[in-house]
């Protein structure tokens, strides 16, 4: 939040220095990603002093306004990550979002928690003749390189698509329970509607951190502000780009029509049916681009008319089900695609891991769990994969060594 001038003369009071408190860990942010490292670092050492500082509601960003879909894969199919990263980084990526399925089963079963999760695996729908050929290529790179995958060439649920790729892995989640397991369990103390308006080095190897409330001291800070991180510091500014995502959900239907976690048209829609048998919809995103630039929660007419077309376009059966739930939330995005995750150089010991590409819940326990080890040790060679190269580097096609097999 930036205060102006008038706000700073007449109503807004900077915090008293009063006492102030200090931790070993100050986080700034309760979605998924803050909850995360909260989690490890309680497992790590539970005597350690650690705060998590949220400007809303914990859960209420991004983590609880999701899809829930828990998958492998990233924003670029495995073809097009091939062009742009590289066969190894590709590789790799792919191999953090198995390893962060794994973690988020694992811990599952150790809490025997009920997340409404649904291990159902997930469709990539062809929603073109081009991008069925994409997905076949895909398919075919991905068994190569040892990723459990099955290639449709005609379409699975037969609604008006071309073929799919079927991932067996993949399972959706209350992302929101999911907030709200990683909080009770981690049991660290959460400060809501407490906003973070500046963090500084003392020079000393602490850092001072401003809110609306107070001051306080800590040795770590770590920003899992994703969407809003520009607004804490300029150094995300033209880093990381917020986007509106936009979703509906109708009154619970009479079957179950679908039972896949179902994303369609490189991502831009997305469709699955929930335990009570709701149908929960997201994306069109594409069609009103500039409009959808921003953080600022709110439905627009023109999202909401175009996924209700969607709606009835591929699942005619529903017309004039009812919609009972319409809402959106932020994301954000890097050039690269990837997140942003490290130190700061100007400011010692202030972490980040931002920029999760309308991903987040692929990335979450296991970017948490190496961004544990790094807030708390050295960064982990793993968290490499998402060094940004300069943009001269970036590789973009296709040339035969990227295709090599291992
Ligand atoms: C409509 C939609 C559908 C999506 N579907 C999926 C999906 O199905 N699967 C998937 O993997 N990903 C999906 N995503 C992306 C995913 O939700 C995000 O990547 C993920 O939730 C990011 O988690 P986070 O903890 O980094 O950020 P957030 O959950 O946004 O949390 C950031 C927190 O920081 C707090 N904050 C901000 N500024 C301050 C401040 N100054 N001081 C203190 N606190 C502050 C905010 O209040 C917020 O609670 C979707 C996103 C949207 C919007």
């Amino acid at each position: 939040m930036t205060i102006s001038v008038w706000l700073d003369d007449d109503q807004w009071q900077e915090p008293q220095e009063g006492e102030i408190q200090k931790f070993d860990l100050v986080i700034v942010g309760a979605g998924l990603n803050g909850l995360g490292l909260a989690y490890f670092a309680h497992q790590k050492a539970p005597g350690l002093r650690v705060l998590v500082l949220d400007a809303g509601k914990s859960g209420f960003g991004a983590s609880g306004r999701n899809g829930g879909f828990v998958l492998r894969g990233i924003h670029a199919y495995y073809e097009a990550c091939i062009a742009q990263y590289g066969r190894d980084k590709a590789r790799s990526i792919y191999q953090f979002g198995v390893d962060n399925q794994a973690l988020i089963r694992k811990f599952i079963e150790d809490h025997d928690l009920d997340l409404q999760q649904v291990f159902s695996g997930s469709y990539l729908l062809a929603s073109s003749l081009e991008e069925m050929d994409e997905l076949a290529r895909s398919a075919q790179l991905m068994s190569e390189d040892g990723f459990n995958v099955q290639f449709f060439p005609t379409d699975p649920l037969d609604r008006g698509f071309y073929g799919a790729m079927h991932n067996p892995d993949d399972f959706g989640i209350n992302p929101f329970r999911f907030c709200q397991a990683l909080r009770t369990i981690s049991s660290v103390p959460i400060s809501e509607n407490e906003a973070v308006r500046r963090i500084e080095s003392l020079g000393s190897g602490e850092l001072k951190i401003t809110t609306n409330r107070r001051h306080l001291i800590a040795e770590r800070v770590y920003l899992a502000t994703n969407a809003y991180s520009g607004l804490i510091e300029t150094y995300f500014v033209d880093k990381i780009k917020p986007a509106r995502g936009q979703m509906i959900a109708t009154a619970p239907l009479k079957k179950i029509y679908v039972n896949e976690l179902c994303y369609a048209n490189y991502g831009w829609e997305y469709f699955r049916q929930l335990p009570d048998r709701r149908l929960i919809l997201g994306g069109c995103r594409q069609l009103f681009i500039e409009e959808e630039t921003g953080f600022q929660d709110l439905i627009t007419p023109g999202i909401q008319q175009a996924l209700e077309s969607y709606l009835k376009d591929h699942f005619p059966e529903l017309a004039g089900v009812a919609i009972e739930h319409r809402w959106s939330g932020a994301m954000a995005f890097t050039d690269d695609g990837l997140p942003l995750v490290g130190e700061m150089a100007e400011c010692p010991h202030l972490y980040y891991a931002v920029g999760c590409n309308g991903h987040g819940l692929g990335y979450s326990m296991r970017l948490a769990q190496l961004a544990c080890d790094m807030v708390f040790g050295d960064k982990p060679a793993e968290l490499s994969i998402f060094d940004k190269e300069p943009a001269s580097q970036r590789r973009r096609r296709l040339t035969v060594s990227d295709l090599e097999g291992p």
